[in-house]
């Protein structure tokens, strides 16, 4: 009975909402008041990269309580030096000189992320796509595309949505392989109409995450990077799903050969275990504040808890290598998604890219609704959206390939059950 607990449950009517009773877990699992232990192909909510019940983290947040729990916005310490020094050299060209601006998410990273375009650029207008989640904040959720904008709108002035790069259903009718990229060029002629040299910021998720992980054609980075440099805009890559290993590399963009000036960062930053974000400032972005106000601030900037949280993550992914394990394991996570497409009668697309991967069915909502029921039966936890037809991986970067391929063959069980199976 939801509707007992003093508190509300997020996007969701509280009669609807779906109560998580968690006590815990251990790497790939988390487990439940009633005994239940999951795999947890979702990593909770895209942030658990480090796995479940990592007790170096977890010390380090002891020990940093023990020694400084409490700081101000000025203050310096060994761990905030350290984390933003370890950031900077993980985003590479251009940032080794810059300067990272602390949150307490990612909703806050872009809203600072917006506020520091329009300083910088003088300029109001920001690009951002349909299919993307930016946050819910009032400027992030303007940001964003999806269904979770419309509710709050309007919203703030002077946000502009592009079509997407959903090369599956292409939203310019063109197929991959003879296409211009149109996804990608039309942003610049999307800037060209909003009125030469109007817009502060591109903003873009590397992989739309919880949009259903549409991977980019390679070419779409570098046309947009070029387009932005036109224009004077800057290009905001939001990696608060994308970074910290999620596609096997450091952050997504490095995919491909375009850097951001500005990078947005949360969830696997600490894993979770403390709430901290980060906007990430290339050295020539960051020069404009040498002599000007940096109109930004928080109470809880850099907090020492949550940056001894996120340093020790750090150093967590360096010495279990994984991000070179979420590399390994992409091909795997295809290879076995592809296997379930097969096997359903419905017709379905897999996409992904290191250990973030979408499997999109065309299926009734009834049987999305079906599948619900097959997992919770199979103890398998993942992003289901029936609304979008789309099942999203992205497990705990720690997972095993014993692990990760035992969890999707048995996500094919429950998917055949709910879709049909093909002859
Ligand atoms: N940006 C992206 C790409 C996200 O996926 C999310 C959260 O899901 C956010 C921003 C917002 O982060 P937070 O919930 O920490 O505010």
């Amino acid at each position: 009975m939801t509707h007992d607990y003093p508190f509300f449950f997020t996007w969701s009517a509280q009669h609807a909402a779906k109560p998580l009773e968690l006590t815990g877990g251990q790497g790939a699992h988390f487990s439940t008041k009633d005994g239940g232990r999951w795999l947890d192909l979702g990593a909770l909510s895209y942030q658990v990269n480090a796995g479940h019940g990592n007790k170096r983290i977890v010390d380090a947040i002891k020990r940093q309580a023990d020694e400084l729990c409490l700081s101000a916005p000025n203050a310096v310490f060994p761990a905030k030096v350290e984390l933003a020094e370890r950031l900077l050299a993980m985003a590479g060209p251009g940032f080794s000189r810059g300067k990272v601006f602390f949150t307490l998410g990612g909703a806050e990273a872009n809203e600072n992320a917006l506020k520091i375009a329009r300083a910088v650029t003088g300029r109001l207008k920001n690009v951002a796509r349909y299919r993307s989640y930016h946050g819910a904040s009032m400027g992030a959720l303007s940001l964003t595309g999806d269904w979770r904008r419309a509710p709050m709108e309007p919203g703030i002035p002077g946000v502009v949505h592009v079509a997407d790069c959903y090369c599956d259903r292409c939203p310019f009718g063109k197929q991959l392989a003879t296409c211009a990229r149109e996804c990608a060029t039309n942003i610049d002629a999307q800037m060209q109409l909003e009125g030469p040299h109007s817009v502060a910021a591109v903003f873009l998720e590397p992989v739309p995450g919880a949009n259903g992980v549409l991977v980019p054609p390679a070419e779409y980075w570098p046309i947009v990077r070029a387009a932005c440099d036109r224009e004077g805009a800057l290009l905001v890559a939001d990696e608060v799903l994308t970074g910290f290993g999620r596609t096997g590399k450091p952050f997504g963009f490095q995919h491909w050969n375009a850097v951001p000036d500005l990078i947005t960062v949360a969830k696997g930053l600490a894993s979770g275990y403390q709430a901290i974000g980060a906007v990430l400032v290339s050295e020539r972005v960051a020069q404009h504040f040498d002599e000007r106000v940096l109109a930004c601030g928080l109470t809880y900037y850099a907090h020492p808890t949550a940056c001894a949280a996120a340093v020790e993550t750090l150093n967590v992914y360096r010495d279990d290598k994984l991000f070179e394990n979420a590399e390994r394991l992409g091909p795997v996570l295809r290879r076995e998604l592809d296997a379930v497409k097969q096997r359903v009668a419905a017709k379905s697309f897999v996409r992904g890219q290191g250990l973030l991967a979408a499997l999109e069915v065309e299926a009734p909502s009834i049987e999305w609704g079906v599948l619900g029921g097959e997992l919770a039966q199979r103890k398998l936890s993942l992003h289901v959206d029936g609304k979008r037809g789309t099942a999203i991986f992205a497990p705990p970067l720690c997972i095993t390939e014993q692990e990760l391929v035992g969890g999707i063959r048995s996500f094919g069980d429950a998917a055949v059950r709910a879709f049909g199976a093909a002859t």
